[in-house]
């Protein structure tokens, strides 16, 4: 049993919790301390994403923070936990909670950028404030992200913890205020974008959500696509990627962040972010992409449209009582992303509609019909009913080539013309078919007959619906992930929850409370029997009205001690918010307690245990 805790600081990593608990009740010896918090004699000093944290918060009776809250305030695992998939961000999770598996591994940091078990770091400009604040120095969650080197309030670069020594004892809690480093001098940072690419990552252990789904191997590739740098054929335009990369990074800045980029090096890490991100990479270079990303947006529509002032464009539509004049069109202008173009659309009250936009590099205006518009169509039909000319005929007199004549033909005349007869063979073979393959379903009946199918499907669309198709098993691979979707939802509710207490531990934590947080409440309610995981969660930790009364008067009680006020049975009444009428023995008895110092005051035994 432990009788003394040190509280945590704000932005305090858990180490150095551990650190100044082992100092201020050290003489024992650390492993017979340590033994004492984990149970365990074999735990080691992780400064990162330590485990074995049950035991710990088991013995901590003392303690104003629950597991998750540790997790969540305490360690890295926000700073990876949003580029994990969730079934990985489970096991971790896992792994921290209990003692199993290698975290390190499992995260893949051992093999990444920034290997774990380097020294911790410190800011000596927040040291001096805490000393004149008469604060024991603390060592800061910030500062242990592996991917920075500096203190983003100070803007000053980061010491290492007793950097002489060769070995660093695992076993070992150093204690920041025993290992100071008294020569070292301040360094300056002096690059503003070093500074704010650091203070985004920092970001990320306030649970900054990133748009990053690490469920989608090709995420970021689909971005890049939005902005041209993916070609037709799905091949990235390595050029141009890299090209916009270094005009935005220079590698001095880059070599920071150990992300130095080569295009001609096959195996450069930007390549293979946008190839797949399977294998994992280190959060900083998450934060350098979507930095990149979101610097492509406002490249892009940093292109402003160009009004050009006294133009009028003419209908394009050789059938039009209006052709060649503008009395009747009207246009608007916009910029296609993609081609990085003013794009202007023209459209006739005949309801020919094209696109008019002129391409720098040939130096030539360019015209492309969106719409012929009913009048042209009209004047199509009747000239092909009436049979009189050759289709290059009519092609020539409605302003356009044969092949969209015999296009247009195709779809419209035969509807009308066909004879009776022949659209009844057709279905009759169709129904034909349709017995002979009495597996298939329409998907594969229309494979094996295209042309009969296209036609059936002009003429009598209604009818080849009707039609009884055998039904194949939804394709699985489009079936939703259930059991990662649960565990996925699961981790907001965590976290959502974890915020809640954090922002008013007071307040009444229920099943919708949490549901409206994550914005998952109908989602929740029409997918229940499949959601087991959150199911149990929110059951779990949800407060009826009459534990959140309990609780309250016990914060309550808590609070006023905390101000030194004086407690009395009405004022902590008053204070918890309890009217008379909710009044019953057990809170009355809880009451009196409290007053009298009978009652024991724990704020752990109202945080509910999920
Ligand atoms: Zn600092
Ligand atoms: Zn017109």
């Amino acid at each position: 049993m432990l009788y003394y805790w040190p509280h945590t600081y704000p932005d305090e990593i858990l180490y150095s919790v551990i650190a100044r608990y082992l100092k201020i009740s050290g003489s024992r010896g650390p492993k017979h301390l340590l033994n004492n918090l984990f149970d365990r004699k074999t735990i080691s000093a992780t400064l990162d994403l330590p485990s074995g944290l049950k035991d710990l918060i088991h013995n901590l009776e003392m303690f104003d923070k629950d597991v998750e809250m540790i997790l969540a305030d305490n360690t890295l695992f926000p700073y990876y936990q949003p580029f994990l998939t969730p079934t990985k961000a489970g096991k971790v999770r896992h792994s921290m909670l209990n003692k199993s598996g290698d975290i390190h591994t499992l995260i893949g940091i051992n093999a990444g950028i920034f290997p774990a078990g380097k020294s911790p770091k410190y800011c000596p400009m927040c040291v001096k404030e805490d000393k004149s604040e008469n604060i024991s120095p603390y060592l800061r969650r910030t500062h242990q992200i592996p991917s920075i080197q500096i203190c983003t309030q100070h803007n000053i670069y980061l010491l290492e913890l007793n950097k002489s020594r060769v070995n660093f004892n695992k076993h070992e809690f150093l204690f920041l205020e025993d290992h100071l480093d008294q020569f070292s001098l301040i360094e300056q940072n002096e690059s503003t974008e070093y500074l704010n690419i650091c203070k985004d990552i920092e970001k990320l252990l306030k649970g900054k959500q990133n748009p990053f789904d690490a469920d989608d191997p090709f995420f970021y590739r689909k971005e890049l696509f939005k902005h041209g740098l993916v070609k037709n054929a799905n091949q990235l335009s390595t050029q141009g990627l890299y090209e916009n990369f270094t005009d935005l990074y220079n590698d001095t800045l880059l070599a920071k962040f150990k992300s130095s980029v080569n295009l001609d090096n096959p195996s450069c890490w930007l390549k293979g972010i946008f190839r797949k991100h399977r294998k994992g990479f280190d959060p900083c270079r998450h934060v350098i992409i979507d930095n990149f990303l979101k610097y492509l947006e406002t490249k892009n529509e940093s292109l402003e449209v160009i009004e050009i002032e006294n133009i009028k464009y003419p209908c394009l539509n050789k059938v039009c009582e209006h052709y060649n004049q503008s009395i009747q069109t009207t246009f608007s202008r916009h910029i296609d992303h993609k081609s990085k173009r003013q794009i202007t659309l023209v459209e006739c009250n005949c309801g020919h509609k094209y696109t008019h936009s002129y391409i720098t590099s040939k130096q030539n205006y360019f015209t492309r019909i969106k719409e012929y518009g009913p009048v042209w169509h009209s004047k199509l039909n009747q000239l092909l009913v009436e049979k009189k000319m050759s289709i290059r005929a009519i092609a020539r007199m409605l302003g356009c080539d044969s092949k969209t004549i015999n296009k247009f033909k195709s779809i419209k005349v035969v509807g009308d013309s066909t004879p009776k007869t022949e659209l009844k063979e057709k279905q009759e073979i169709w129904q034909q078919h349709i017995r002979k393959n009495p597996k298939s379903g329409i998907t594969e009946l229309r494979k094996k007959m295209p042309a009969l199918f296209a036609f059936l499907y002009r003429n009598c669309k209604e009818w080849l619906q009707k039609q009884q198709y055998h039904k194949s098993k939804p394709n699985s691979k489009l079936r939703i992930n259930w059991k990662a979707r649960d565990l996925e939802i699961l981790e907001e509710l965590k976290i959502a929850r974890s915020n809640a207490l954090k922002e008013n531990p007071k307040k009444r934590i229920t099943k919708s409370l949490l549901l409206i947080m994550v914005k998952k409440e109908k989602m929740f309610y029409n997918n229940q029997e499949k959601l087991k995981n959150c199911e149990e969660y929110l059951s779990k930790t949800h407060e009826s009205k009459y534990f959140h009364r309990k609780k309250r008067l016990v914060l309550s009680a808590l609070e006023m001690k905390d101000e030194k006020a004086e407690i009395s049975y009405w004022t902590l009444l008053r204070k918890a918010g309890i009217r008379k009428e909710y009044l019953n023995y057990e809170l009355i008895q809880i009451a009196k307690g409290i007053v009298n110092g009978t009652f024991e005051l724990s704020r752990q035994a109202f945080i509910k245990t999920a």
